[in-house]
């Protein structure tokens, strides 16, 4: 491909407004191009990479013997709605609107596919002779996200692989554990294949629902998730997810008194413990949900934060949501801020193991303008059910005792067992051999398409630009031909640029008309992993050079077996 007859925009200011480097990088080299907030055009570089990408997976999922489906993005709310996504997935679901109840108003777009494709299999599997199958496609997906960010990694409009399994039992031959496992190995193999670092942690199942699931993660600053890991490197999860080991009991207390003291106006953990000298971990942090419709008070220390998707399972609750003020004032008769334990019954708490190990703690009057000293919990209210429930924090301990890391990252592909739930909210049964009649057993499996090319960039550029892994380069070659005028230097360019495109190389040839150096930066900044420099200086010695964006290393080919000599070097790559 002649660089004079694609079409590449490069830039040398970094924009104003991308912050994190993939997004300024492919900005700058021209991959992508904003279109509307969360919604991004695929300029030709961009896309090469993007198609490469799909390629690895599209190649990973046949071998792993998923079947090539293809849904729509318009999907009929009802399907929505027997399954109460509609309410779960709130504002993230796309709907469009029309007149009254005209189609518009029934029709949403798709953010994922279980109930098109469990739809799809109840119409079209009925025997246990039919199972284990499971399909998968590359389509594209709308999410109303609240803050798309980061440039592809978080938009409103993305390219997602999803795949779905269908199976007739949980364990055993071609049950789910199977069918998990086969996408977790083909999950490892595209990640690996992609170029990119990936650590496959346990993580929360959140609104989806089932009893497994992991996520791929890749470290990067740009994140927005937290990666919990062990010093020791047994143990990592994602934070929503992460397991800490009980906190020891200090035995610190002195059995004081429990006394009401006035607070006037002072309604955070900040407030309070300013005003009464203590520590923010000397308090309990006292907090009102509506849990499925019923209250709930969860209780932590006072430098913890409730940790929601925790909380929900120990509560076996499916939905979570702050109380309101009217419900707050309902139940301990003060205003928001002065909420405890303290001589509340009637309603369900669930205390942090942390906080069952606390003495002489400070926590809410259930008093407007009033707190309470000396708190002791067993002794001054009852804890009935304590758990887990908090995130974890720096200091904290793996249940093996080692200490935890935190790191930022983001997800590039998630595996869940989903189990029978949408398969029981769909009525999407088959037939065993007695002839009876079962929901099948469902995985979902999904990958991010475009983040794995942001999350690609992230883990491998320098200051120079993007260094992109040999697999999902646009191009694997550049020929950068310095002397445009000279005949000698277009020809040899030419004839290897034929030769290893003849030979399936992807190969870019640089033929403007340009200063060494625009192209020398150009060909940094767009990551082609191999350059060769074909110059008139050189050509008079009978060499073309060689250089490797990774290291900058340069090696000089004689011109004659130049087109030979590069394909051993990138096969040995
Ligand atoms: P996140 O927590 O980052 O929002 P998610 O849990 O909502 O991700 P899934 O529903 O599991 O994501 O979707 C499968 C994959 O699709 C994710 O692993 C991620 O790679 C990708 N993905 C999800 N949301 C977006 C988005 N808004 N933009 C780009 N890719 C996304
Ligand atoms: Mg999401």
């Amino acid at each position: 491909m002649k660089w004079s007859q694609f079409f590449i925009v490069t830039a040398k200011e970094t924009p104003a407004d991308a912050v994190v480097p993939s997004h300024q990088l492919m900005l700058r080299a021209g991959l992508i191009r904003q279109v509307v907030a969360g919604a991004y055009t695929y300029l030709p570089l961009g896309l090469r990479t993007l198609r490469k990408i799909e390629a690895i997976v599209r190649e990973e999922m046949n071998r792993a013997g998923a079947i090539e489906v293809s849904m729509p993005a318009m999907h009929p709310i009802e399907l929505w709605e027997q399954t109460g996504r509609v309410a779960a997935m709130g504002d993230v679901l796309l709907r469009l609107h029309g007149r009254g109840d005209d189609w518009r108003s029934r029709t949403v777009l798709g953010p994922t596919h279980e109930e098109i494709i469990t739809e799809h299999a109840r119409t079209y599997i009925n025997s246990y002779k039919q199972l284990p199958v499971t399909f998968y496609q590359i389509q594209t997906k709308f999410r109303g996200e609240a803050r798309p960010k980061s440039g592809v990694l978080r938009t409103r409009e993305f390219l997602m692989k999803d795949a779905y399994s269908f199976h007739t039992s949980k364990h055993g031959p071609g049950g789910l554990d199977d069918g998990y496992q086969a996408m977790y190995d083909a999950y490892c193999r595209i990640f690996a294949r992609c170029g990119l670092p990936y650590i496959a942690v346990e993580a929360d199942s959140g609104p989806i629902g089932g009893d497994a699931s992991h996520e791929f993660m890749v470290e990067t600053d740009a994140g927005e998730d937290f990666l919990v890991k062990s010093e020791d490197g047994s143990y990592a999860a994602n934070l929503e997810r992460a397991e800490v080991a009980p906190v020891e009991d200090g035995k610190d207390g002195r059995n004081a008194p429990l006394t009401v003291v006035p607070t006037p106006g002072h309604t955070t953990i900040e407030q309070v413990s300013a005003f009464l000298r203590c520590t923010p971990a000397r308090m309990i942090k006292t907090i009102i949900y509506v849990a499925d419709g019923q209250p709930l008070i969860a209780l932590v220390r006072g430098d913890h934060n409730v940790n929601e998707p925790k909380l929900k399972r120990v509560a076996g609750v499916l939905n979570l949501e702050p109380a309101d003020p009217a419900l707050i004032k309902n139940l301990t008769e003060a205003d928001v801020g002065y909420a405890g334990p303290v001589g509340l019954s009637n309603v369900r708490i669930i205390a942090d193991q942390a906080v069952t190990v606390m003495h002489d703690a400070i926590t809410g009057a259930n008093r407007t303008d009033h707190h309470l000293t000396g708190v002791n919990p067993g002794r001054d209210f009852e804890i009935k059910e304590s758990a887990d429930i908090r995130e974890a924090v720096p200091g904290d301990r793996a249940k093996n005792g080692a200490p935890l890391t935190f790191r930022k990252c983001i997800e590039v592909g998630h595996v869940f067992k989903l189990g029978t739930k949408y398969s029981d909210a769909l009525g999407a049964t088959f037939l065993d051999e007695k002839g009876a009649s079962h929901p099948m057993i469902m995985g979902c499996y999904g990958i991010g398409v475009n983040r794995i090319l942001a999350a690609a960039i992230e883990a491998s550029h320098d200051a120079n630009g993007i260094i992109w892994p040999a697999s999902i380069a646009p191009f694997r070659v550049i020929i950068c031909s310095l002397d445009t005028r000279e005949a000698d230097v277009m020809s040899t360019s030419e004839k290897l640029h034929d030769e290893l495109e003849s030979r399936g190389v992807d190969v870019l040839w640089d033929d403007r008309d340009q200063r060494p150096g625009v192209k020398f930066k150009d060909a940094d900044l767009i990551g082609i992993p191999v350059r060769i420099t074909v110059g008139k200086k050189g050509l008079a010695e009978g060499v073309v050079e060689v250089t490797t964006r990774k290291d900058g290393q340069t090696q000089r080919l004689g011109v004659a077996g130049a087109g030979v000599e590069l394909l051993r070097l990138l096969q040995g790559r």
